[in-house]
């Protein structure tokens, strides 16, 4: 799914108003850790230039993070190369898509890594106060904590997403980048 261009100054707003959890939970983490693994790079590097960062500005951004943790020089030595890989300029020159909600629900993440759909792999516990952290008042907790016990992850996310833009999303959410892109819409309108 192609959207408009997106420029580094607008992400930290754009994280706040218009990710789906499972991105804001990488996007809070690697501001808060300064480092993600590989997983989390994946799946927030390709989600991002879903929505539409150049890779100049996708290299700066995680330029920015990661030579907190690691310095400048490692950065560039260990990691840049994989970001220009996920934008196609390396290796194969393949053009990787961002990951559809099965492939994220699917996915397995381990310990330390913060990948993957929080529907699906946060505890009860966690989810509530990530959700209460995006907005979600207790009334609609519940009903979405409903839909996760009976493993309806994407119907949990879609209920999320009403929540908090206070708008229906008929069509249900099937990809990360269609969070955003109807989210946008509704903001922008
Ligand atoms: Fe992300 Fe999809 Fe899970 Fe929502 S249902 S948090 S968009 S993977």
């Amino acid at each position: 799914r192609e959207s408009a261009e997106i420029s580094l100054k607008d992400i930290d707003h754009l994280a706040k108003s218009s990710f789906p959890l499972c991105m804001r939970h990488l996007y809070d983490k690697l501001k808060e850790d300064h480092h993600l693994k590989h997983g989390g790079r994946m799946q927030l590097g390709l989600f991002l230039k879903g929505v539409g960062l150049k890779l100049d500005d996708a290299l700066a951004f995680w330029r920015a993070e990661f030579s907190q943790k690691v310095g400048a020089e490692r950065f560039e030595k260990e990691y840049a190369y994989n970001i220009r890989h996920n934008y196609g300029r390396e290796g194969k020159r393949t053009d990787y898509t961002p990951f559809s909600c099965q492939k994220v629900i699917s996915s397995t993440p381990g310990v330390g890594d913060h990948h993957g759909c929080p529907f699906r792999h946060f505890s009860e516990e966690n989810l509530r106060a990530a959700l209460g952290g995006m907005g979600v008042g207790n009334r609609g907790m519940d009903d979405i904590i409903d839909k996760v016990r009976n493993r309806h992850y994407q119907v949990a996310c879609t209920l999320t997403f009403e929540a908090v833009h206070g708008s229906s999303c008929d069509a249900g959410i099937n990809h990360p980048n269609q969070y955003f892109i109807d989210s946008q819409k509704i903001l922008q309108s």
